[in-house]
């Protein structure tokens, strides 16, 4: 299966935050929308991903005063992206060996939408359930 159909299905809505946004406004926006991260972006080009994981460490690190610090203190720069023609196989199981929870996706160079590895784990039951029914129906003669 490949990101494509998640993307079908989910949209390619992605929240996005400025470098210079500060950490409680990013708070709001991950309370807003319920999600664990969010990608920054300036002039709609993507620069980082920030998710509560950083929120928390950076917290326990530099107390109450972290909420007025920018997003780009917080943000990993280096984000590994995906396209919709990558397979969902292929991207869970970077996403366990590097152990991060969300991708953006990207297609010519523009941001197409994120997936999460929820959005995943989802996709690949759905399909596991689809085939333990052919196979059913195939052996039943249905
Ligand atoms: P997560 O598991 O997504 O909450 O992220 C765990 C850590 O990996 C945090 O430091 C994130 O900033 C970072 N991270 C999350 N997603 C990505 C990504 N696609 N590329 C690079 N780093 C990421």
């Amino acid at each position: 299966m490949l990101i494509a159909a998640i993307l079908r299905t989910k949209g390619a809505d992605v929240v996005s935050v400025a470098p210079d946004a500060t950490v409680a406004s990013l708070l709001t926006e991950l309370a807003r929308h319920n999600i664990g991260a969010v990608v920054v972006a300036r002039q709609e080009t993507l620069i980082g991903i920030v998710s509560e994981r950083d929120i928390v460490r950076h917290l326990q690190r530099r107390g109450p005063e972290l909420l007025e610090a920018p997003v780009s203190d917080i943000m990993t720069a280096d984000v590994v992206t995906c396209t919709p023609e990558d397979t969902v196989e292929g991207i869970s199981e970077h996403m366990t060996r590097r152990r991060f929870r969300h991708v953006p996706v990207t297609s010519e160079g523009r941001l197409a939408g994120i997936v999460s590895i929820g959005d995943l784990v989802k996709s690949r039951l759905r399909d596991l359930e689809d085939n333990r029914a052919l196979l059913e129906g195939y052996i039943h003669g249905r």
